[in-house]
């Protein structure tokens, strides 16, 4: 019996550092919050992610009162990409988040375990890592792939 340490590497920067298709894309996240339909938890998030065609697919969560019906961003995002892109593959992806009073989140919002299967799958079939952003109002996380935020994810389909 052996203890296993799991690292996961993850860039802390601000706004100003990224790239300009870095920054591009956390600005498409934070603006699909504004169309989440979040009337249940009152926390609106965004998501958009670059595909290899260039164009940039956003999401945001939409909630229903029969709860397990609603959707996150991440996955409305990552669905309808598949469904109108099908030959297109991820390349990065930003996720933002706005609270009650409208202000974007303070800490970088990170997505559930459901969307962060959903989006290895995605990564799976980019053939590549697919660079994650996580954005909150003045930090950004910068993960290096979907698989670093999901170790020891289910990964045999
Ligand atoms: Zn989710």
């Amino acid at each position: 019996m052996k203890n296993i340490d799991i690292v996961i590497p993850v860039i802390s920067a601000q706004y100003s550092e990224l790239t300009p298709a870095q920054q591009h894309l956390v600005d498409e996240a934070r603006a699909a919050t504004l169309r989440s339909y979040a009337p249940y938890s009152r926390f609106n998030v965004g998501a958009a992610i670059l595909l290899s065609d260039g164009t940039v697919v956003t999401g945001a969560n939409q909630e229903n009162a029969a709860f397990p019906s609603g959707t996150c961003a991440e996955r409305t995002a990552c669905y309808y990409a598949g469904a109108n892109h099908p030959d297109a593959r991820f390349e990065t992806i930003a996720i933002a988040a706005r609270g009650t009073d409208s202000l974007e989140v303070e800490h970088p919002i990170s997505p559930c375990g459901a969307c962060r299967q959903a989006l290895l799958e995605y990564e799976k079939l980019a053939g590549h890592d697919v660079p994650v952003l996580l954005a909150g109002r003045d930090e950004i996380y910068i993960l290096p792939s979907v698989k670093a935020l999901m170790p020891l994810s289910f990964t045999e389909f």
